[in-house]
């Protein structure tokens, strides 16, 4: 049954559901709304009461639906992200399946089928990976030699929870999707991974290694967090 909560802030629509097993009230939010199971047999005003006492709670948990990151849709016309800059996905039915093109601001990809999502992704994190990986070598290379470093090997990564590691060979590893992120961005997780070739550590002489290659790099830091799970989406 739908019914609609009368708050000071306006209105938020709902689902009703009474159940003759339940004994109390259970409020749940999902792809569909609130939703408000109540017993068969309860007071009216008692469930009107506890609706405007939970509704702070209501309004939050919505919103935050609301602003979960939406995932990519690969249709003609899908904005992307290249070093920062968005990038519109523009799809060509082709008669021969071709590498993807980007033409201005447009990532160009023909095929013979453009509604095949599978294989749009799929050419679309490849040619990502392809610039990814010549960005993050002359990346390195120049913050290397600002370290005084020789250069060490490049690779290119797909961890779920990092987006860069240096192990104890000096070999640097690097996400693949941090190239949807603006330089600066990049630099930092470059620089971070570069100074552990100095001290294997998070101590405060490791930061100061950091900071000498990328000053800003708290920022950054702060920023890449907040952008993280976005990055994650192509
Ligand atoms: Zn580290």
């Amino acid at each position: 049954m739908q019914q609609l909560l009368k708050l000071p802030s306006g209105t938020i629509p709902y689902t009703l559901k009474i159940s003759a097993k339940r004994r109390t009230i259970g409020l749940r939010i999902d792809d569909h709304g609130l939703t408000v199971h109540i017993p068969k047999r309860i007071h009216w005003p008692h469930v009107e009461q506890l609706l405007l006492e939970k509704s702070a709670w209501i309004i939050e948990k919505l919103s935050e639906r609301e602003n979960r990151p939406e995932p990519v849709t690969w249709q003609d016309g899908t904005t992307l992200f290249y070093l920062g800059e968005p990038i519109v996905l523009s799809l060509r039915q082709d008669a021969r399946n071709r590498q993807p093109v980007l033409d201005g601001e447009s990532l160009v990809v023909a095929q013979p089928d453009i509604t095949n999502t599978a294989v749009i992704q799929r050419k679309v994190s490849q040619w990502f990976a392809k610039h990814a990986i010549e960005d993050f070598r002359r990346r390195v290379e120049l913050l290397a030699a600002k370290l005084g470093v020789p250069m060490p090997s490049v690779f290119l990564s797909n961890a779920k929870t990092r987006w860069g590691s240096c192990n104890s060979r000096g070999e640097i590893r690097l996400h693949w999707r941090l190239i949807q992120a603006p330089p600066h961005i990049i630099q930092y997780v470059v620089a971070h991974e570069l100074a552990h070739l100095k001290e294997m550590n998070h101590s405060p002489k490791f930061w100061a290694w950091v900071e000498k290659l990328c000053p800003e790099y708290a920022k950054s830091r702060n920023e890449l967090k907040a952008m993280s799970a976005d990055l994650h989406l192509v």
